[in-house]
């Protein structure tokens, strides 16, 4: 059958993108998320903390005692500017940066067993039937603890949500098809990270080796045009309102728009072809019929 050459498809296609705190669907794969629901995909997110110990920006209204419930609601209200279908919360204690005291607190997503958050995103998956799951890379895009646990929850959910075998969900099987880390080439973290560095040499940023922020330019397979949807983005960050918006500390425009105009991802499943090299994808949905 010839392939359309038109977003239009006679499926319904559903996408699933799974984050730690309340921002990264925005702050990280926004763009991704407009995209799709302003195709007609339904779109949905899961994210695990209400961002508990997060910085709170000047321009706030929010105390420590306050910031998790209004980041929640910022989660739900940035949703659905993107034309996010279902924004899901599982509610785990955000575990703060790396080093940090919070990384120890009982109930901090960090030391909850990865077998019951996997279960928890399984039942996600199968409840939703994305075809198309996507989530941190493995680096947790600039090593936070949450953004680590979660992507490896989430590839372990992948797999299991389609395998009749997994015991930690009632709900039946649903096997999605593609896996993808949604990943910040390391050529454009750098500059920004530096740039972080020199602004505030204190910050927590700061303190983050550049070396290993983002992923090898090289190991991303797909990247999405993203630059229709930049008015709608910048809508969504602005909900956030408790946090520092990535667009006020980025320190050129070219680097605003490297950041806007288009989302990069590293195909994990099907995996890469052997000897394929670069980008060759231009659409999650690629090579998906139903
Ligand atoms: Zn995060």
């Amino acid at each position: 059958m010839a392939k359309s050459n038109t977003n239009e498809t006679k499926f319904e296609r559903r996408l699933l993108c799974v984050v730690a705190h309340p921002d990264d669907e925005t702050f990280g794969s926004g763009s991704t998320l407009i995209k799709y629901a302003a195709e007609g995909a339904s779109v949905f997110t899961s994210c695990a903390t209400r961002g508990d110990v997060g910085e709170i920006a000047d321009r706030s209204d929010a105390t420590p005692e306050t910031l998790s419930a209004v980041r929640e609601q910022e989660y739900y209200d940035a949703g659905k500017v993107m034309g996010v279908k279902k924004s899901i919360l599982y509610g785990y204690r955000d575990s703060g940066m790396a080093g940090t005291a919070d990384n120890d607190h009982p109930n901090a997503y960090v030391q909850v067993p990865i077998d019951v958050v996997v279960a928890k995103v399984v039942d996600t998956i199968r409840e939703l039937k994305p075809q198309v799951v996507f989530t941190f890379d493995e680096g947790g895009g600039y090593g936070h603890p949450d953004h680590i646990h979660a992507s490896l929850a989430t590839k372990l959910a992948y797999f299991a949500a389609g395998d009749p075998s997994y015991t930690g969900s009632t709900l039946a099987p649903w096997k999605p098809s593609k896996l993808y880390y949604h990943g910040f080439p390391r050529s454009i973290m750098k500059t920004w990270f530096a740039a972080f560095a020199e602004a505030d040499p204190d910050s927590d940023l700061a303190k983050l080796d550049v070396n290993e922020m983002g992923v090898p330019d090289e190991l991303l397979s797909t990247v999405l045009d993203t630059a229709p949807y930049v008015d709608m983005r910048r809508k969504a960050i602005e909900v956030h309102r408790t946090q520092y918006s990535p667009l006020d500390r980025m320190p050129t425009p070219e680097l605003a728009d490297s950041y806007l105009n288009q989302d990069f991802f590293i195909r994990v499943d099907p995996p890469v072809p052997e000897g394929q090299t670069g980008i060759f994808e231009h659409d999650l949905f690629e090579g998906i019929e139903e």
